[in-house]
């Protein structure tokens, strides 16, 4: 036994927010890293004794640094490190450096992390255990006419992978033989650039699988216990976005068939440490081995909800060589736990990351849900690390009462100065067939079969938030003074951006009424406002809405979807900007262009391919015409707002 007197949370946002709660309520006390963008970070801010990792190298980020890591926690006389997730969480280089220093790693031993690390050297490892694998060719031979060869036997589709992939990157689906070598090189290129290695992998494609994993925890004394699974088929670009447990299609048997695989896994690589095995289940609810994650995952918190188990707490009794508290007999699952991941960016433009200064983040939040909060107001949502700033979790007697407390609880966020993905997960938490009669399964392709659907729903803009929104600015013009009404019959007109899409339209003042014209579209609204808090009517009915202004925002919530609309006018510039011209939207590197000058485009044609914030942007045109200037090549390292393009129409 080996006590845990204080550990160094080596990672950011709400995940060393997370950490740090157990080691408090624990009594260990705890210390953090920051680098220069996070000086004011909630988690900073949090844990209170962080220290500044300077940056070193301009490629690499500071939260990979090991000898500063090490040197802090020598300093601090640190017993433990507890890695998170991402990062240096399944760096076995850093698992050694720790055993060698007699700093205690929170995770599994660096040989496992070896081990299951690479997606190759982990299916080699599970194919010798008869657990059954998805049929593919995961050797070292990278010789492009062999790989072509292994490729017609397993046979299209198929699916090109990074070995060291993670977080959905380096991944591309090959529909025939003819699209093989291109692709081939493509993503050697990408893995390269994004995981340091170029080794890939072929598996087959298996047709609208569902994810299902399985979260283990081992101690160091051989004994093994399985959390249930976890269903994680709600993805964009094979990244998840909600998850939940239980999983509605996965019955007893099933259950008891991947537990077991589960714990045979860990037992045959003696394991300890919280773990999980992801699997992809196809539609006879044939299960195939996927890639083991030797660490904490994002989704925990619908295991903890459903389980009552603190993993982290766990992971440190574990760390200090203590056996498992629990057995297996102990373990149930009770009632049901829905997470979703909101994230900056904007799914209306292909999921592009939303940068910059978060203005505000207001919750109400409701009892029975978990909120794990990476930012507060005024963060900077930067281009460095992932999108993800705050995790929903909530938990109900069945799915539905989960279901719906997640979308009360999503309506009741409210987020201004970027923009985010609420709308979506409330949109899709709303499809009845997945999520009230479960006529459907939902699969990984779901996002992709009803996007469109949703994208249509939310570009179909009711002009009431253009009343809202005057509403808002006559209000604080003083209603009372009723200055305004000086103005009857006075029109105006507004450019306001909603859903980053510029819009216009005119108002006609009257007495204590107006009139919003937007294209063809005219409705008057009324203002009520005999007693103190004025209200705004159409057709003599209230319009029920909530909104919270800031400095440079007016966050909207209205008929269940929230709308940010920038009200300084620095954020309007933006907004009018010639959509001839195509600017970066964020500092990033080229990495393809796909199209030549004189070329004739259409409107959504995609142009250049940007990677920023650890994943590839495809940039498309907002307008048709022909390009007249490329400003970029490939390999070009880029500013936010540097003119990409030119067109002309
Ligand atoms: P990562 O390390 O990026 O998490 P995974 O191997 O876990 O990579 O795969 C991520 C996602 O990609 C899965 O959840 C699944 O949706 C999809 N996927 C992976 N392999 C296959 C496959 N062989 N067939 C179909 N979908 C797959
Ligand atoms: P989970 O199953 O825990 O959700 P993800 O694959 O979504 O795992 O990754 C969790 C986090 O770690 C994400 O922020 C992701 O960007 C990051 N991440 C995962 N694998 C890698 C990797 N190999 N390199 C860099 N970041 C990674
Ligand atoms: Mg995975």
């Amino acid at each position: 036994m080996n006590k845990i007197k204080s550990v160094l949370i080596a990672n950011r946002g709400e995940i060393a927010v997370r950490i740090d709660k157990t080691l408090k309520k624990l009594g260990i006390k705890s210390y953090g890293i920051y680098s220069h963008a996070d000086k004011k970070s909630i988690h900073t801010n949090i844990i209170g004794n962080c220290y500044l990792i300077k940056s070193q190298k301009k490629s690499s980020s500071p939260y990979l640094d090991i000898d500063q890591i090490i040197t802090i926690a020598k300093k601090n006389k640190i017993t433990a490190i507890h890695p998170g997730y991402g990062f240096l969480s399944e760096n076995a280089d850093f698992a050694s450096r720790c055993e060698k220093e007699k700093i205690i790693f929170i995770g599994p031993s660096a040989h496992a992390i070896r081990l299951m690390g690479s997606k190759t050297s982990a299916k080699n490892t599970i194919e010798k255990i008869n657990i059954p694998l998805i049929p593919g060719y995961f050797g070292k031979n990278q010789d492009i006419e062999f790989i072509k060869e292994k490729a017609n036997k397993i046979g299209y589709p198929l699916l090109l992978k990074a070995s060291h992939g993670g977080g959905g990157k380096g991944m591309r689906v090959i529909e025939k033989k003819s699209q093989l070598e291109k692709a081939f090189y493509e993503v050697k290129n990408e893995s390269k650039m994004s995981f340091g290695n170029d080794e890939i992998m072929v598996e087959k494609y298996i047709d609208s699988p569902r994810h299902i994993e399985i979260q283990i925890i081992g101690d160091k004394h051989g004994n093994y216990i399985s959390l249930n699974e976890r269903d994680c088929s709600i993805q964009r670009r094979y990244q998840k976005i909600i998850e939940e447990a239980p999983s509605v299609h996965v019955d007893e048997t099933l259950r008891n068939k991947m537990n077991l695989a589960s714990i045979l896994i860990a037992r045959k690589i003696k394991y300890f440490g919280a773990g999980t095995l992801e699997y992809i289940v196809d539609k006879k609810n044939n299960f195939y081995f996927m890639e083991m994650n030797t660490r904490l995952q994002v989704e925990h918190s619908v295991t903890e909800m459903t389980t009552g188990v603190d993993i982290v707490e766990l992971q440190i009794k574990i760390a200090e060589g203590q056996k498992l508290p629990v057995t297996q007999t102990e373990i149930y699952t009770k009632g049901h736990a829905i997470e979703a991941r909101i994230y900056c960016e904007d799914p209306l433009k292909n999921y592009l990351p939303s940068i910059g200064i978060l203005d505000r983040f207001k919750i109400n939040k409701f009892e029975n849900c978990r909120i794990d909060l990476g930012v507060k107001d005024k963060t900077f949502v930067g281009p460095s690390f992932d999108p993800m700033i705050a995790k929903v979790t909530a938990y109900g007697d069945t799915r539905l009462d989960s279901v719906n407390l997640l979308k009360k609880q999503l309506k009741n966020i409210f987020i201004s100065g970027l923009e985010t993905n609420i709308n979506l997960l409330i949109k899709i938490l709303g499809i009845d067939e997945y999520f009230v009669s479960n006529k459907k399964v939902i699969t990984t392709k779901f996002l992709d079969e009803n996007l469109n659907n949703i994208i249509f729903d939310l570009k179909e803009l009711n002009i009431d938030i253009f009343a809202i929104y005057i509403f808002s600015r006559i209000r604080n013009s003083d209603l009372k003074n009723l200055s305004w009404q000086k103005n009857v019959n006075f029109q105006e007109t507004f450019n306001i951006s909603v859903f980053n899409q510029p819009y216009e339209f005119k108002v006609k003042y009257g007495l204590l009424n107006f009139e919003v014209i937007y294209g063809k579209i005219k409705k008057t609204y009324c203002i009520d406002e005999t007693n103190d808090n004025p209200k705004l009517l159409l057709n003599n009915k209230e319009l029920e809405f909530d909104f919270l202004e800031s400095e440079k925002n007016l966050a909207i919530h209205y008929l269940g979807l929230s709308y940010n609309i920038p009200t300084s006018t620095e954020n309007l510039i933006q907004v009018k900007k010639d959509s001839n011209i195509i600017y970066s939207p964020m500092p990033g590197l080229i990495t393809n262009i796909m199209v030549k000058e004189g070329q004739e485009v259409k409107h959504g044609s995609e142009l250049i391919k940007l990677s920023a914030m650890k994943m590839e942007h495809t940039i498309s045109s907002e307008s048709s015409g022909v390009v007249n200037i490329i400003n970029c090549k490939i390999g070009d390292l880029v500013a936010e707002k540097d003119i990409l393009l030119e067109l002309k129409k």
